[in-house]
């Protein structure tokens, strides 16, 4: 029904503005989310792409790792047992040239301080090169990896690869058992090289010597292979210490030394036999005769001329063993006992005790007396009577080559220590025999005071006096 009562004076109110749509709100929100969806994404792509990348590094990490393993392990025996031979072949090698100079070395290097060393770096030496060896192994591991990424789980396995560490012994030990003995064995060989020289050049010393006092009485061809052997030895002195080879050197020096004592016995023997030969011309023979004879040592004093006038007076033969630095000082003395028909021996420089000298030190002993003896009568000694009848090999081989035959004494008066005219005489008169060879002093008035009854009792026993030389037998 429509109302026309109702005037139509006041339109209606417009209708309210609509709400803005919902559609718009939701739409604002959807596109914040994808917003962040691609941003999520985004960031899950990179994160996985740096997972990705940091994996394929451990892979190689691992990789390297196992190959590196591997090849340490590959030939490592073959590796160790290299080293070791090679430094057990040095070992070997030094112990070769160290053992003969050791050995060569007795006898000529006397400084144990030298020797000792080289004794005992060869034995550890040796013990090291005779030792059993073994090649210990050890495992190297190459850890287990596992991938963290939750959805792609992977993981490499653990490795265990069996290396060769080496040798027992080691090749360092051998090394510096090797440097020990190398450098002890140059020590050795340079003492035994400068002991060598010295040797040498003493022997070629005597050599000379005896080929100048020998070229008088010996045929020029008995002392020819001396004079080669000191020629050659004089060129080898010649070039020096530093050059001298002991190998050559030592077998030289034996040569010489050799040389040097065949010569002198067989001129020994000669004047010997000279000497016997002469006696026996005189009416002397001792193989038949009852021969004594009367010897003096220690002097000349000046006491020797009043017993070279009670000798003279008898018509006595006497041998007189001077000790050099008193002929030195006395050397008129020296010629009256020769002129006096006397056999002048040796007995030394100064009347040491010529075993507890070295070799140069005997040779100046017997030589320099010999060379005073021959200065003050002409007359060449060829007795030694060495202090205290102190001798041994060593010093008969020096005496021998110098020259000199060693005669000791059989009866022993012991003048020195008794001081007695008296009980000198009775000694020898109890103690004689055929052969004696009675030791007197004429340094001691007592002893020269004994001697003109010492004489006459001999006589009237048909004693027959002679030079110490002449006599027959043993000289103990
Ligand atoms: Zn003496």
């Amino acid at each position: 029904m429509s109302s026309p009562a109702e005037p139509t004076a006041t339109p209606p109110p417009p209708p309210p503005p609509p709400p803005p749509p919902p559609r718009r709100r939701w739409s604002r929100w959807w596109w914040i989310g994808a917003a962040a969806l691609v941003v999520l994404g985004a960031a899950a792509v990179v994160a996985g792409v740096l997972e990705h990348r940091a994996w394929v590094q451990t892979v190689a990490e691992y990789d390297a790792e196992v190959a590196r393993v591997t090849a340490e392990a590959e030939g490592s025996r073959a590796r160790a047992e290299d080293a070791y031979t090679t430094s057990h072949d040095a070992l070997r090698d030094t112990i070769d040239d160290g053992r003969p100079v050791y050995r060569a070395s007795e006898g000529q290097v006397a400084d144990p301080t030298v020797r000792d060393p080289l004794a005992a770096a060869l034995d550890r030496a040796e013990q090291l090169r005779d030792a059993e060896v073994a090649y210990p192994s050890a495992v190297r591991t190459v850890e287990e990896v596992t991938r963290p990424n939750p959805f792609y789980r992977e993981t490499l396995p653990e490795v265990e690869v069996e290396v060769v560490d080496g040798s027992d012994p080691p090749p360092a030990d051998l090394d510096a058992a090797a440097a020990d003995v190398s450098e002890a064995t140059d020590a050795v060989a340079e003492a035994r090289r400068q002991w060598a020289f010295a040797e040498l050049r003493a022997a070629t010393t005597e050599g000379r010597d005896a080929h100048a006092d020998l070229r008088p009485q010996v045929g020029a061809a008995a002392l020819t292979s001396l004079g080669d052997a000191v020629a050659d030895a004089e060129t080898i002195l010649d070039a020096g210490e530093d050059a001298v080879d002991p190998d050559t050197a030592v077998p030289l020096r034996n040569t010489l030394l050799e040389t040097t004592q065949a010569l002198w016995s067989d001129r020994l023997a000669q004047i010997h036999a000279e000497r016997r030969a002469a006696a026996r011309a005189d009416g002397v023979d001792c193989r038949t005769d009852k021969c004594v004879a009367l010897t003096f040592d220690d002097g000349p004093v000046e006491d020797t001329r009043r017993l070279l006038r009670i000798l003279d007076r008898k018509n006595a033969p006497a041998t007189f063993f001077m000790v050099g630095d008193n002929v030195a000082k006395r050397p008129d003395i020296a010629r009256a006992v020769a002129d006096g028909g006397h056999l002048l021996a040796n007995h030394s420089w100064d009347h040491p005790q010529l075993t507890t000298l070295d070799d140069a030190e005997v040779r100046d002993q017997l030589r320099h007396t010999q060379n005073a003896i021959t200065d003050a009568t002409g007359f060449t000694p060829f007795l030694l009577r060495p202090p205290y009848g102190d001798v041994d090999g060593r010093v008969r081989a020096l005496a021998t080559r110098t020259g000199l035959d060693v005669v000791l004494w059989s009866l022993d008066t012991e003048d020195w220590r008794t001081r007695d005219a008296q009980e000198t005489r009775s000694r020898v008169r109890a103690q004689v025999e055929s052969g004696s060879n009675i030791l007197m002093h004429d340094i001691h008035p007592s002893t020269v005071d004994a001697v003109p009854r010492i004489v006459d009792d001999l006589r009237e026993r048909d004693y027959v006096l002679v030079t110490a030389d002449l006599l027959v037998g043993g000289d103990e």
